[in-house]
């Protein structure tokens, strides 16, 4: 008796269940699940096996090969800003990726990371350039599964390093400094609410340096984002002010925070590889980066 009554209510608990979903908010608030982390630190490692990627290389191209893939995979929309850097070794092909997720309408919500590495000889760049790609290529994943109730936009810059040696205003963030022009030429400027750049994210340990060049607002939602995941000890600890990406957009008006670990031991060295990295600090960063954002959704 007791088995026929339950098999005669299994209808009437599966049309509630269908009834209790159509009524549901359409859109969750963005969460981080629990393969975030390996997956970028994955994600990182194939980008890694690439080896160098300078703009202009064979492995840069295969680089966009391989992202645009994944991001088509994911069903974004894609945009591709390409265009000629006039640099110290001459013209050099440059091409920002924009994959854009959720609504075509509303105030922007961007995400950004350079991925081209710098021109050094054996230099692959596991964490800078590496593994704030891979990580954004993870989010890409998340963003798949998880519309997003704004537009979000994961930003792939190119020709971040400089070409030279030295860093100096004018060789450098070549494809942060066109993107930003681009976006003011189009009057979009007003629409982008604001942007979270990743930079160095992956290194065993990481602490993210607060930057003084960033916009304090933005820093506030994700020191309070960490403080509710319990992340606290990796964020913010340290403070300097820091010349990235982030700088192009803040100097268009675009609220802009940097989230970078400059006390990676083997920044611009033949040394920085994957097995400085650990996946943690992949979970901890897009954990951080996506409870920001639902943070900030929240506010409206
Ligand atoms: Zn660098």
């Amino acid at each position: 008796m007791g088995a026929r009554a339950s098999l005669f209510l299994w209808p009437a608990v599966l049309a509630l269940g269908a009834s209790l979903s159509a009524s549901a908010p359409a859109f969750a608030r963005l969460r981080a699940p629990a393969w975030l982390g390996q997956r970028g630190y994955e994600y990182t490692r194939d980008l890694v096996a690439l080896g160098p990627r300078p703009p202009g290389s064979a492995a840069h191209r295969r680089m966009e090969t391989f992202i645009l893939d994944r991001l088509r995979r994911d069903g974004a929309e894609i945009e591709s800003d390409r265009f000629t850097a006039a640099t110290p070794r001459g013209p050099l092909p440059e091409h920002n990726i924009i994959a854009k997720f959720g609504p075509k309408a509303g105030g922007i919500w961007i995400v950004a990371s350079h991925y081209d590495t710098k021109f050094l000889p054996r230099f692959v760049g596991a964490d800078d350039g590496g593994s704030s790609t891979g990580l954004l290529l993870a989010l890409a994943d998340v963003l798949k599964e998880q519309p997003p109730q704004s537009p979000i936009w994961l930003v792939f810059l190119d020709g971040e390093e400089a070409v030279n040696k030295e860093w100096t205003d004018t060789d450098s963030r070549y494809g942060s400094r066109h993107l930003a022009q681009k976006f003011a030429a189009e009057g979009l400027v007003p629409r982008i609410r604001g942007l979270i750049l990743l930079d160095m994210i992956g290194n065993k340990g990481v602490q993210l340096e607060r930057d003084t060049n960033s916009t304090p607002w933005l820093q506030d939602f994700v020191a309070s984002a960490a403080r509710r995941l319990g992340y606290s000890a990796s964020v913010f600890q340290i403070s300097g002010a820091i010349d990235d990406d982030h700088q192009a957009f803040l100097q268009v008006g675009i609220p802009s925070v940097d989230l970078i670990d400059l006390t990676y031991k083997y920044w611009h060295t033949p040394q920085d590889t994957m097995d400085k990295l650990s996946p943690r600090s992949f979970q901890i960063v897009g954990a951080v980066t996506l409870e920001t954002l639902a943070l900030l959704e929240a506010q409206g």
